[in-house]
């Protein structure tokens, strides 16, 4: 068992994760949180409902620097609905940071999304097509982005996401940490990760069933 107290965490973290219920770390958070604070790229391949979401949300909001101003860190995920999920669970885990997450997706009005992005804004969500449009907008402003987050990446790549994805990647600072969670890992999905993660650390948990 592992509690969240071993991991270098400030005390507005823990106290979030208290309000959230989560006392003991799940299989893939316990082998995930140290990883990320330790910097490491990795490739996390694990199934539905063990608890990927915080297992970087933990870290991402940990790393966060509450005074700057632009965006320090970009999840992509396939859906509208994974992003709002996200972006809600990462809002609980930052809410004593006083982090804002801003979450940007299609078919929904840009000026809405545009209006949010323009205030300080910590950490930003969304699908693919949608971020891709805010960078070449000029409406979000990849300067400051420390951490990538490719969420459920077999299902961006099943969307016909992956070079949308990838046109993203490249605009991102080289010195950024890159992070890629999958249930499956297609060999489109390898390739990726060989591109653009550097010496990541590879953590699959093997399903009990
Ligand atoms: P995955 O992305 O692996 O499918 P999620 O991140 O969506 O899984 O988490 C699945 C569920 O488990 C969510 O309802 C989440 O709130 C809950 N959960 C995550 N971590 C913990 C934890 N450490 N303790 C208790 N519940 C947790
Ligand atoms: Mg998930």
């Amino acid at each position: 068992m592992t509690t969240f107290n071993e991991f270098k965490l400030s005390s507005d973290i823990l106290k979030a994760l208290n309000g959230l219920g989560y006392h003991e770390a799940t299989e893939v958070q316990a082998q995930v949180i140290p990883t990320i604070l330790n910097k490491e790229d990795l490739m996390v391949q694990s199934k539905t409902g063990s608890g990927k979401t915080a297992s970087y949300g933990i870290p991402v909001c940990e790393q966060i620097d509450w005074e700057e101003n632009k965006p320090q860190a970009l999840i992509l995920t396939p859906t509208r609905e994974l992003a709002v999920q996200v972006q809600e669970e990462l809002m609980h885990i930052g809410r004593f940071k006083r982090l804002k997450v801003v979450a940007v997706y299609g078919k929904s009005p840009f000026k809405d999304q545009v209006r949010e992005l323009k205030q300080k804004t910590h950490i930003v969500v969304g699908t693919p097509g949608r971020v891709l449009d805010h960078i070449e907008r000029g409406t979000l402003n990849l300067q400051k982005i420390k951490c990538v987050v490719l969420d459920e990446a077999d299902e961006m790549l099943k969307m016909g996401f992956i070079e949308t994805v990838e046109m993203i990647i490249k605009m991102t600072p080289s010195t950024r940490q890159m992070m890629l969670f999958s249930a499956t890992m297609p060999n489109r999905i390898k390739e990726l990760a060989q591109n653009y993660l550097t010496q990541p650390i590879e953590i699959k948990i093997e399903s009990e069933h």
